[in-house]
């Protein structure tokens, strides 16, 4: 387990570490490799999705309270009440290489992209069949542009009021299914990864949310605690259980 004690600098060389051993020459064609890169794009991308998820995931847990205490409240009242939240935000950053980004989505789909020009973005290990495996919804290669920048999600504080704490609890469940939906497709790279070489210590989704603890920690990023917690509840279930049967109960365990 030398990998996370020496707390892996970023994805790309928590994969150098674990590829060490030796693959089957017989399957290391371009076609294996282009799918393997394809893969790791994704996985990669994937680190986002899940971190931002662990943030909505802890904002109901702080809802919940709220949710208590404005029963009694009359509705001048909700409006007015203020409560402080962590929520994520996209930004643009300036890089010397160029990636290849998704405007509509705000995206950074293949970070340092070795496409010479944005026509030919379906050429990249990001797209399939002309249209991207990172994106949300799958955009077409050609909504994609190289360029200069990369963006990133960086943590904000915002004022939500009693009425939009609410509101947002409708949504409890559907977002819940979103953070299991995006746990089951990063099992789903990784058996698909794993299956592309053969290796002593292969990559688990328990060792892929670990590593994407140890760099909230290091981050240190507004709000980190809170989400490492829903990240360590989401280990600690997997290690015994499969991610069906999590509940959105044991999530918000302290
Ligand atoms: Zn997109
Ligand atoms: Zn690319
Ligand atoms: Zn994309």
């Amino acid at each position: 387990m030398e990998i996370w004690k020496t707390r892996t600098e970023n994805f790309s060389m928590l994969f150098k570490t674990i590829e060490t051993t030796t693959k089957i020459t017989i399957t290391s064609s371009i076609a294996v490799m282009r799918a393997r890169t394809m893969l790791e794009i994704q996985l990669e991308a994937l680190e986002d999705v899940l971190s931002k998820q662990a943030q909505y995931i802890a904002n109901y847990k702080e809802d919940k309270l709220v949710m208590e205490a404005i029963e009694n409240e009359s509705p001048e009242n909700r409006k007015i009440s203020k409560y402080r939240r962590t929520v994520p935000e996209t930004k643009a950053k300036g890089t010397f290489r160029e990636s290849l980004n998704c405007p509509n989505c705000r995206k950074t789909c293949h970070k340092k992209c070795l496409v010479p020009l944005s026509k030919l973005a379906w050429t990249c290990e990001a797209m399939t069949d002309g249209k991207c495996t990172v994106c949300d919804r799958k955009c077409d290669a050609k909504d994609h542009v190289l360029s200069r920048k990369k963006y990133r999600v960086v943590y904000v504080t915002k004022f939500y009021s009693g009425e939009d704490v609410a509101a947002r609890h409708e949504k409890r469940e559907g977002t819940f299914s979103l953070l299991q939906n995006t746990i089951h497709l990063i099992e789903k790279c990784i058996i698909d990864i794993n299956s592309t070489a053969l290796t002593k210590d292969a990559l688990s989704s328990t060792k892929y949310i670990q590593n994407l603890t140890n760099k909230e920690m290091r981050k240190k990023g507004e709000g980190y605690e809170m989400r490492i917690q829903i990240l360590r509840n989401i280990l600690k279930h997997l290690e015994q259980n499969s991610i069906s049967n999590l509940s959105m109960d044991y999530l918000m365990k302290s």
